[in-house]
């Protein structure tokens, strides 16, 4: 008899990661550099250093150690939370029907419900260790600056939040977990800053874009003494702290014996999903497994199945680096979707190269498909899950379901990357069926094209 997967693939504390797994290390052909947006020439260690913490520049301009070490702080912190259960889709196969095989990595088990967390604890560490007493972010849907709001309080530092307007408006609540950790929460765009008074002269009725609120927590970190800014999604070093997902998944994954066909997750930024794919990049390039790995995104902010490869900036306000990279044109603002961590307009560099260079596959879908999926999951597998997770969900029941045609018994892992207890309105809208998809014309993708500088 062939020996029973257990449902949860556990691992031990003492089989935890000590060392992230760097993806720019094992790709033959690297991605292009980020350029200053003045002198467009490669970006210095100095350059961003200006904006960002020195060794998290350290870590983005890395091209060489495949492992980096995890500090032992982090660590640490990490056994808090992690590892996050890698779990066995018994119940989904079965309402499905199918001979596949569906597993998920469940990072929504901790309060800012999603994996955000893995990359907000490193982050406020190193702040610390440089003596900075204060940190900017911007957050679209809440999950980061809920994430680093908890980084911030753990480690003793004050933290200006730039909360996308609309997020702000649908999720009450969130404001109110980032504010009781203690954070400063803006909604942007705002007054409070040059940018930010800009766009709202141009664009009055504007309901904010993560490249807005990029812009505006960029500005003030640069007039703020004694603070810095950080991202939570889009550069190399986030990938490199989410790679925990993929080590933990890998290693599960091997101690149960099972090897993965399809890995599949969604994308925003691209962290969770080039954090989850890590470790798995260096036998795709080399071609010594055949894994396919696919990335989803919303229907409604195309940036890979529609975008366009190209030096872009990752902000409205064009401040920061240009990075070359599947971008819908920063000044593409996407329509007001309920999966607010999916809407923005650019994805990580790395992800933009493999996928580039043909090594990933991505798939696009409707949100209404996605909340059937996300419902259908939730009545079977105990977790209600975000809006944007449940992309993953979608794709993963697409390919279970045409195992059933085909009678293959793939092995399906996904990231379900957190939990939507804060989506509620989007679970309300979508029970009462008044929830509408919303796909861009070309015409109106071309006004986003159009503001992609020409360098
Ligand atoms: C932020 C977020 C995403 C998308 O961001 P990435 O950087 O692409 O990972 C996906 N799911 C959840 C739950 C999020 O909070």
């Amino acid at each position: 008899m062939e020996k029973r997967i257990p449902t949860r693939l556990l691992l031990e504390e003492k089989e935890l990661p000590k060392h992230w797994y760097n993806i720019n290390a094992v790709m033959k052909d690297k991605h292009e550099p980020c350029l200053d947006p003045i002198t467009k020439k490669p970006c210095t260690a100095e350059d961003l250093s200006k904006v960002f913490c020195k060794e998290l520049v350290n870590q983005e301009l890395n091209f060489t150690d495949e492992y980096i070490p995890i500090p032992e702080d982090v660590q640490e912190f990490y056994k808090m939370v992690r590892p996050a259960p890698l779990i066995r889709a018994y119940c989904l196969e079965k309402v499905l029907d199918t001979p596949a095989e569906i597993y998920y990595k469940f990072e929504g088990n901790n309060t800012s419900g999603s994996h955000k967390l893995n990359s907000a604890i490193p982050q406020a560490y190193y702040a610390k260790q440089e003596g900075l007493k204060n940190l900017t972010t911007e957050t679209g849907a809440g999950q980061w600056g809920t994430a680093l709001s908890m980084a911030c309080a753990f480690y003793g530092l004050d933290l200006t939040v730039f909360m996308v307007k609309c997020s702000a408006e649908q999720k009450p609540f969130r404001k109110a977990v980032i504010e009781t950790y203690g954070a400063n929460v803006i909604k942007s765009p705002s007054t409070t800053t040059s940018i930010g008074r800009k766009i709202l002269e141009e664009f009055p009725n504007t309901t904010g874009s993560l490249g807005c609120a990029v812009s505006e927590a960029t500005e003030k970190a640069l007039s703020t003494p004694e603070c810095k800014y950080v991202l939570g999604s889009v550069l190399d070093y986030v990938i490199l702290h989410q790679s925990i997902i993929g080590l933990e998944t890998k290693l599960a994954l091997e101690k149960y014996g099972v090897q993965p066909d399809i890995l599949i997750s969604c994308i925003g930024g691209g962290s969770n999903f080039g954090g989850f794919i890590a470790p798995f990049v260096k036998d795709k390039i080399n071609g010594t497994k055949d894994i396919r790995i696919v990335a989803v995104e919303p229907k409604s902010c195309p940036s890979l199945t529609r975008g366009k490869y190209a030096y872009d900036y990752g902000d409205t306000g064009r401040i920061t680096p240009l990075l070359k990279m599947y971008t819908l044109g920063n000044g593409y603002i996407p329509a007001s979707s309920h999966a607010g961590g999916l809407r923005y307009h650019g994805v990580n560099p790395i992800i933009s190269k493999l996928y580039h260079d043909g090594y990933l596959e991505a798939v696009s879908v409707e949100q209404t498909k996605v909340f059937e999926a996300a419902v259908k999951f939730a009545k079977c597998e105990g977790i209600l899950p975000a809006p944007e997770s449940s992309h993953s969900i979608k794709v993963a029941i697409n390919e279970a379901l045409k195992c059933k045609q085909t009678g293959e018994k793939k092995k399906i892992v996904f990231c379900l990357t957190g939990t939507g207890y804060f989506d509620l309105n989007a679970y309300t809208a979508f029970n009462n069926k008044e929830m509408q998809d919303y796909v861009p014309t070309d015409e109106e993708l071309q006004k986003g094209f159009s503001t992609i500088p020409t360098i």
